[in-house]
């Protein structure tokens, strides 16, 4: 583990920031960590940048302090969370390739190494970043405000505790931050289950549009630049859709996607244990975990589908090949 306190001895200015299109935890480990430098150093200039933050997550200390537009200075530091390829970055890479020195604290696979060794925090099968900040800051010094923010990042990333990378520590960092004073079955409800009307139609249209392929096995659902517009809708309100459809029983993977632009794909791939989606979305540009991963993709819907399925299909004849060797034995 990497100890922040050193690594911030020392710098005068601070930058942190995470991934485009931030989700839970990119607004948890960011701001749970920054309400924990601004406090413990005052006299240091910390600052947070995003790319166009989710008045959803407008409750956590800090969020109205999220500055939008990176600046041209040379920061004495900068700090990635949740996110560990600078082009995830967008437009505030610039703040890492000015940065003087960098740190990176992050839970995705395939880490591309944007910071030195001995500042990186990488752990792939931590629940989510905010799990990462807290051991980063200690069960000691976390206050109410860093607890709001890493319990909102944990409760995100682990679709409340359900996913399989929560783990025992998991729930017990959870605990802990359960005795800090703010009310979390209203984060809870917030920040994952509740919808807009608007989100409630989106969600409603992509699972009745939805369509089976491979025996039931994989669903796919895909939202056009069209019917975003019908319903004057952004990315923002397609949040969450991906992990119903992946609730239909005997479907191992869920594939959503929506057009960005004519002719290009956002695409959402969630799975259980018998398919890996990190490794197909890796091999098409893309990354993120072993059951939650996501990539973006030029063609039609169709060329996603041809392309997402054929690599499903040869993980099915890869295990069935091994299931072979192994009853051979
Ligand atoms: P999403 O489907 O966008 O919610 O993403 C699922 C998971 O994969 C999240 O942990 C994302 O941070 C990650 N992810 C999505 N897109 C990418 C990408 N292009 N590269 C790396 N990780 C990604
Ligand atoms: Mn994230
Ligand atoms: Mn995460």
């Amino acid at each position: 583990m990497i100890d922040i306190d050193q690594i911030v001895e020392n710098k005068q200015s601070i930058a942190l920031s995470t991934h485009i299109r931030p989700d839970g935890d990119a607004f948890g480990s960011s701001l749970g960590l920054y309400s924990y430098l601004k406090k413990k150093y005052p006299e240091k200039k910390t600052d947070i940048y995003m790319i166009e933050p989710n008045p959803l997550f407008d409750y956590l200390p800090g969020y109205e302090e999220i500055l939008t537009e990176p600046s041209e200075e040379s920061y004495d530091l900068f700090i990635a969370l949740d996110m560990g390829d600078k082009e995830r970055l967008g437009k505030n890479k610039i703040l890492l390739e000015n940065a003087k020195e960098a740190a990176c604290i992050d839970h995705h696979l395939g880490y591309k190494g944007i910071a030195p060794e001995a500042n990186s925090f990488i752990v792939e099968d931590a629940s989510s970043t905010a799990e990462l900040v807290y051991e980063l800051i200690g069960s000691e010094e976390i206050d109410d405000e860093s607890a709001i923010c890493i319990y909102t990042g944990i409760v995100t990333d682990t679709g409340v505790f359900q996913y399989s990378n929560t783990s025992r520590k998991t729930m017990e960092i959870a605990g802990h931050l359960m005795t800090f004073d703010f009310d979390h079955s209203k984060v809870v409800n917030e920040a994952f289950y509740e919808k807009t009307y608007r989100q409630t139609l989106l969600l409603g249209r992509s699972l009745l549009e939805s369509i089976l392929l491979m025996d039931g096995k994989v669903i796919v659902s895909v939202i056009t630049q069209r019917t975003l517009r019908f319903y004057n809708a952004s990315s923002r309100d397609l949040e969450g859709i991906v992990s119903q459809m992946k609730h239909t029983k005997g479907v191992d993977v869920a594939i959503f996607m929506y057009e960005t632009v004519t002719g290009e794909f956002k695409v959402s791939l969630r799975s259980n244990e018998n398919i890996n989606v990190e490794v197909i979305a890796r091999k098409l540009g893309g990354g993120g975990h072993d059951r939650a991963a996501g990539l973006t993709m030029t063609g039609s819907s169709y060329d996603v589908i041809n392309n997402v399925t054929a690599e499903i299909e040869k993980q099915y004849r890869e295990k069935e090949s091994e299931d072979g060797v192994r009853q051979e034995q």
